[in-house]
């Protein structure tokens, strides 16, 4: 089909069976994450390092970490039993961006086996602008950025520290690096056609007032999709990096904000925050089935 009458058919043709992008596509085609990359170069106060990432996923899951090789027969086994596999994620449990060699191997091999799978990743943006040429030249054609803030006097209330150009950076000075970056791998990948998700994390009383003007600037910089995500606070599990006691929004909070910032830049309502190496169609997960120890030794 040409897609709905509002949407660009060249952009149509990318997000058509891509579950995370098209509202219509979650329900026929499958996506699966590998959590090869554990190594990150920020800290978010929300994040226990213990666990996932949770600018895509679901914190307090541990997920299966995988080298690039044992990712690419995990892969193949799970094509050959699921045929709506048709997209292959990097979400963590660190940084896509910052472990690239591990990223870039994986999809390298990958793409050998499997020419026609699409590939995205999502990364938290301060080593995007260094790898935007070659996640153009391998064809990623979706990438997801986290995105908090566009104020740097906020994001020092969500980030206590980032590592870039060789040593650490904190407060004002490392949220204000944060968004220049956040910012130029934006314009860098909606410059060169690739669609880009925009996810933020709703903190209650730090960003969620301040994500409506983090919506508006993503969207006059080209954001395909917007999609707010509540903190999660997991109390079983410890507390948060550097939000002990941290709320997250309510399910009313959350509506209200996702209602006022709709219109323009697609909001997206159905994101599972699925776990770093789930597979299956969204909603479900059948990552357990496929576990390395399921696994054949080697698959040609
Ligand atoms: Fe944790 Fe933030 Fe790094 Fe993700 S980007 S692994 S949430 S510190
Ligand atoms: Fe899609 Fe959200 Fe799951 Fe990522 S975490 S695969 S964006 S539904």
């Amino acid at each position: 089909s040409d897609g709905p009458a509002d949407m660009d058919p060249a952009v149509w043709a990318k997000v058509k069976d891509h579950p995370c992008y098209s509202e219509e596509a979650h329900h026929y085609f499958a996506r699966m994450h590998v959590a090869v990359a554990p190594a990150c170069n920020i800290q978010c106060n929300y994040c226990n390092r213990k666990y996932d990432c949770s600018n895509e996923s679901r914190p307090g899951v541990v997920s299966e970490k995988l080298t690039p090789e044992q990712a690419v027969r995990k892969v193949v086994a799970v094509a050959n039993e699921v045929p709506q596999l048709s997209v292959l994620g990097i979400a963590g449990p660190g940084d896509a961006c910052y472990d690239w060699n591990k990223t870039k191997a994986t999809f390298d091999a990958v793409t050998w086996q499997i020419p026609d799978i699409k590939l995205c990743l999502s990364t938290n943006g301060l080593a995007l602008p260094d790898h935007v040429d070659e996640i153009a030249a391998m064809n990623i054609d979706h990438v997801t950025i986290t995105i908090n803030m566009v104020d740097p006097e906020i994001g020092a209330r969500i980030y206590p520290w980032i590592f870039h150009d060789h040593q650490r950076w904190f407060g004002v000075e490392a949220s204000r690096i944060l968004h220049e970056r956040q910012m130029l791998g934006l314009e860098m990948l909606v410059a060169r056609g690739i669609l880009v998700k925009v996810n933020s994390v709703m903190i209650p009383g730090i960003n969620d007032r301040h994500l409506v003007e983090v919506n508006r600037v993503v969207k006059a910089k080209g954001a395909f999709l917007h999609n707010i995500m509540p903190l999660i606070s997991d109390p079983a599990h410890g507390t948060h990096f550097g939000l002990a006691g941290q709320r997250g929004p309510t399910a009313a909070e959350l509506k209200a904000l996702q209602d006022q910032v709709s219109g323009g830049t697609k909001l997206m309502r159905h994101c599972r925050q699925c776990r770093a190496d789930a597979v299956g169609l969204l909603g479900e997960d059948r990552g357990q089935d496929f576990n390395m120890d399921k696994l054949p030794e080697s698959v040609d």
